[in-house]
């Protein structure tokens, strides 16, 4: 049970921009967690796509993490028991995982396109604001206990997940409470290492989050579908599935996404403007705190 070991909870940022401040305020949730539990929070940076994302932000997201008040005791700048905190250094962990689903038949090679599967789907065209992976068809999974071809030293096609048939999972999360769906329909099997030989995103925070021994998960609330995939992957790893709270996202003051508008509210922009950090934790990250509202 996650409850009997020691809090450690955890920040995860990609690099691929500045920070704004609906990632800021989902940090300081995730580490005011950590605080009240007095338990560790790690930095871990999720840097994997190593082309698109640029060093330059890197070092920015931690230098705005640290200038609005941030502290971790785990992280690539402090080094720490669980390293490397980088996922770009890490390879080696998310390849055994990858070795470990493949032995046991729990992922399949795939040469659909993602247009393939939207047109199996009946949905040809994307649609806008989709940030989540389609349901892949089932007619496109070679039938259960073919053969697999071996992985190869140098990943050249896309490997999925082949997600139980109809099988509910359910959580409590901290913050949204009871969460379900249903593997299959509400989601299908999905990405585990891409094409271009890199770790695809659910497993490489899998790994992680187990190897880091993390016990809660605090992260933005976009990202509880990924959360249903996320806990097949533990099952499958046979480790102990963390606990969850994802936060309500953000909305600025014409109801946009945040995330959306990432130049124009990042800490970044806010600073080279003067604001101080104290007035942002006064008006954007501490008020209204103790519900986790948005
Ligand atoms: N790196 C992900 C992001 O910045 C977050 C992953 C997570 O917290 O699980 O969107």
């Amino acid at each position: 049970m996650p409850s009997t070991l020691p809090y450690r909870g955890r920040l995860a940022p990609s690099p691929t921009g500045y920070l704004h401040l609906g990632h800021a305020r989902t940090f300081w949730i995730a580490a005011e967690r950590a605080r009240a539990a007095q338990g560790a929070l790690v930095l871990r940076s999720e840097d994997l796509d190593a082309i698109r994302f640029r060093l330059d932000f890197a070092d920015a997201m931690l230098e705005d993490l640290r200038w609005i008040g941030l502290e971790w005791q785990e992280g690539p700048d402090v080094g720490g028991p669980y390293g490397p905190y980088r996922q770009s250094e890490r390879r080696g962990f998310y390849r055994a995982a990858l070795e470990q689903f493949h032995a046991a038949g729990l992922i399949f090679p795939c040469t659909r396109s993602r247009r393939d599967v939207l047109e199996a789907i009946g949905a040809p065209h994307e649609q806008p604001g989709a940030d989540d992976e389609p349901v892949y068809p089932r007619e496109f999974r070679p039938p259960a206990g073919t053969a697999l071809p071996p992985l190869g030293e140098t990943i050249s096609v896309n490997w999925r997940f082949r997600v139980p048939d109809d099988l509910r999972i359910d959580f409590t999360d901290g913050s949204a409470g009871r969460q379900s769906a249903i593997s299959g329909r509400d989601f299908g099997d999905f990405l585990i290492w891409r094409k271009d030989d890199v770790p695809s995103y659910q497993l490489a925070c899998v790994v992680d989050d187990a190897a880091m021994a993390i016990t809660e998960v605090v992260r933005g609330a976009d990202l509880i579908k990924s959360t249903f995939r996320q806990i097949l992957l533990h099952r499958a790893l046979g480790k102990t599935v963390p606990a969850f709270f994802h936060c309500p996202l953000m909305n600025d003051d014409r109801g946009e996404r945040l995330a959306k508008r990432h130049d124009a509210l990042s800490l970044r922009t806010l600073r080279q403007r003067g604001v101080a950090p104290e007035e942002i934790r006064a008006k954007y990250l501490t008020a209204d705190f103790a519900e986790g509202r948005g």
